[in-house]
C-alpha cells in the first residue's frame, strides 16, 4: 500500500492528514487520489459512507484551490445538511494549512450567515442541492469561475428527487473549463443516466462491497416476533460491556415512539428524524458525540452521512429492505479498526432478507442467541462494582440509619443486604419467572401502536420522507397524525409501546 507522500500528496496537506492521524490511504484513497491528483479529469467513484471518500476528492479538491482568488472555485452537493456540514468540516481541517476553508449552504437554516458567507467569496461551497438552486436563483451565488463540481452520495440525491437540482446546478457551471466528480453508493439506473449526460470520459473507481465493511464489525441478527422488539432491544443495550450505539428504524414516527418508550424506562437516548428543525437536529448530535446521550434513534435519511467515532453497536430495530442502507448502517460502526456489532431483529417472516444480505455482503451473519433475565441481571450487577467501590459518600449514609434500620440489619449477613438493595434497585431483573420470559421471546403480543408507526410514513419502503429535502422549510412541522413532531411529543392518543417495568 502506498503512502500519502508516494501519492504526490503536498507537504502543507500530508501534515494536516497526519494530524487528523491518518496514516495509510484507505482503498477509495489509494484509487482515487492517483487520477484525481493527476491531469484534471471527470471521474466516477463507487464507494460509500465509512470508506474514506470524503478525503478521498477533498485532498485532490483542496490541491485544485487558489486561495488568493475570492470566487466559488468548487461546489460540493450532499443530499443531506448533516452530510454537507460534516464534508465541510473535513475539507476545513485538510484544508486549513493550506489556507482552504469551505462554506456550508444548507437548507432549513437562515440566510443571514449564508449570505454574508458567500459575499467573502468562499473558494469552496459544500450544499444542499436545493438551498444552492436558491442561491443561484436569487443571484447570490455565482459559478462562473468553477473548476470543480462534487457530487456526493449521487444515488441518495437522484433517490431524494433532486435530479433536476443537479441538473440545473451542473448547467450553471462553465462548459468545457471545469470537471465533474461523482461519489455514489451503487450505480443506480438514476447514477447512471446522470453520469451518461455529464460526466466526459470519466475514469471509474470501484471500491468492492467487502472492502466497504471493516472486518471488525461482528454481525448478528435475532429472530423475534415484532411485539417483543422493544423488550429485546434493551436486553441486548443492558447486557453489552458498553453500549454507545444508533438504533434505526423505519418510519419518523416509530423513532418518536421507540424514543418515549425507552425514556420511559430511564436510557439516555435521543432521536433524529427528518421533521426535526435544524437547530433541534445539531443539540441532538453535539449531546450524542460528547456522549451526553448513549443511545440515538434515528431514520435512515436524518442520520445519513453521520461520522461518529466509537460507535460501540449499531442496532437495525427495523431491518432495511434495501441492501444498501444496510451497509450505510452499520459501516457506522467499526471504523479505524476498532471492532463493533451491528445487530438486526428479523421477524420470522424476514429470516430470507438476512440471506440476501449476506449474499450482498458477502459476510456471514450469526444468529445471535437473546439474553435471558439472568445474563442481563449478572451484566448489570457486574457493572455495579466499580460505582460500587467508588461511593466516597457511605459514612454519611451509614448516619442516616435510624433505629429501624438498625434493627432490620441486625443479624443479616452482608450477602443478605446486598442481595436486597439489589431487589430495590432492579425489580424488574427478579420479578418475572422462566415461564413468562419464555411466553415473551415466542408469542406475539398485542402493540397496536407499533404496527401503526410502521405502516405510517412509508410502510414497507425505506424511501426517505420527502419532507428532509431541504427545499421545503426547514423540513419542521407537523406531521400527519397531527402529533408535534419537533418537540418529539407523542401524539394524540399515544398509547405507548405498552408494558414493561420501569427500570428505575
Ligand atoms: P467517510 O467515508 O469519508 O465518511 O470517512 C469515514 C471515516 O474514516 C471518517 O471518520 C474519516 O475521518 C476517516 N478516514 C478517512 N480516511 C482515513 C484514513 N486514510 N485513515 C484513517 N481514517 C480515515
Amino acid at each position: 500500500m502506498q503512502s500519502f507522500q508516494e501519492l504526490n500528496v503536498s507537504a502543507p496537506l500530508l501534515q494536516a492528514i497526519q494530524e487528523l492521524g491518518y496514516v495509510t490511504p484507505s482503498p477509495i484513497q489509494a484509487q482515487a487520489l492517483p487520477i484525481l491528483l493527476g491531469e484534471p479529469t471527470d471521474f466516477l467513484g463507487l464507494a460509500a459512507t465509512g470508506t474514506g471518500k470524503t478525503a478521498a476528492f477533498a485532498i485532490p479538491l483542496i490541491e485544485r484551490i487558489d486561495p488568493s482568488i475570492h470566487a466559488v472555485q468548487a461546489v460540493v452537493l450532499c443530499p443531506t445538511r448533516e452530510l454537507a456540514i460534516q464534508v465541510a468540516q473535513q475539507i476545513d481541517l485538510i484544508g486549513k494549512i493550506k489556507g482552504v476553508k469551505a462554506l456550508p449552504v444548507y437548507g432549513g437554516a437562515g440566510y443571514g450567515d449564508q449570505l454574508k458567507g458567500l459575499k467573502r467569496g468562499p473558494a469552496v461551497v459544500v450544499g444542499t442541492p436545493g438551498r444552492i438552486v436558491d442561491h443561484l436563483d436569487r443571484g447570490t451565488m455565482k459559478l462562473d469561475q468553477v473548476e470543480l463540481v462534487v457530487l456526493d452520495e449521487a444515488d441518495e440525491m437522484i433517490s431524494m428527487g433532486f435530479k433536476e437540482d443537479l441538473e440545473f446546478i451542473l448547467g450553471h457551471v462553465p462548459p468545457g473549463m471545469s470537471n465533474t466528480w461523482l461519489f455514489s453508493a451503487t450505480m443506480s439506473p438514476g447514477v447512471r443516466k446522470v453520469a451518461d449526460e455529464y460526466l466526459r470520459q470519466p475514469q471509474q473507481v470501484q471500491v468492492n462491497r467487502t472492502e466497504m465493511l471493516p472486518a471488525t464489525i461482528e454481525q448478528l441478527y435475532f429472530c423475534t416476533q415484532e411485539s417483543n422488539k422493544p423488550e429485546i432491544l434493551c436486553k441486548l443495550i443492558e447486557s453489552a460491556d458498553a453500549f454507545y450505539g444508533i438504533i434505526f428504524c423505519q418510519t419518523k414516527s416509530l423513532v418518536i415512539d421507540l424514543t418515549q418508550y425507552l425514556r420511559g424506562r430511564s436510557y439516555s437516548v435521543d432521536c433524529l428524524h427528518g421533521d426535526m428543525d435544524q437547530s433541534a437536529r445539531e443539540r441532538v448530535m453535539k449531546s450524542f458525540r460528547d456522549k451526553k446521550v448513549n443511545v440515538l434513534v434515528c431514520t435512515d435519511v436524518a442520520s445519513r452521512g453521520l461520522d461518529v467515532q466509537g460507535i460501540t453497536h449499531v442496532l437495525n430495530y427495523s431491518i432495511p429492505r434495501e441492501m444498501d442502507s444496510y451497509v450505510h448502517r452499520i459501516g457506522r460502526t467499526g471504523r479505524s479498526g476498532q471492532s463493533g456489532f451491528a445487530m438486526s431483529l428479523v421477524t420470522p417472516a424476514q429470516r430470507g432478507l438476512i440471506h440476501r444480505i449476506e449474499k450482498f455482503t458477502q459476510r456471514k451473519m450469526k444468529e445471535g442467541k437473546i439474553p435471558t433475565r439472568k445474563e442481563v441481571a449478572m451484566r448489570k450487577v457486574g457493572n455495579l462494582v466499580e460505582p460500587f467501590r467508588g461511593q466516597v459518600n457511605f459514612n454519611k449514609a451509614i448516619d442516616l440509619l435510624d433505629s429501624s434500620w438498625k434493627e432490620e440489619l441486625a443479624g443479616k449477613t452482608v450477602e443478605e443486604i446486598a442481595g436486597r438493595f439489589l431487589c430495590l434497585l432492579y425489580p424488574e431483573l427478579f420479578a418475572a419467572d422462566r415461564a413468562k420470559e419464555k411466553e415473551e421471546n415466542a408469542q406475539p403480543q398485542q402493540f397496536s401502536i407499533q404496527r401503526n408507526s410502521e405502516r405510517d410514513g412509508g410502510g414497507r419502503s425505506s424511501r426517505p420522507d420527502r419532507r428532509d429535502r431541504d427545499r421545503q422549510p426547514g423540513g419542521e412541522g407537523r406531521d400527519r397524525r397531527g402529533g408535534d413532531s419537533r418537540s418529539g411529543k407523542p401524539h394524540r392518543g399515544h398509547r405507548g409501546f405498552g408494558r414493561g417495568p420501569k427500570r428505575s
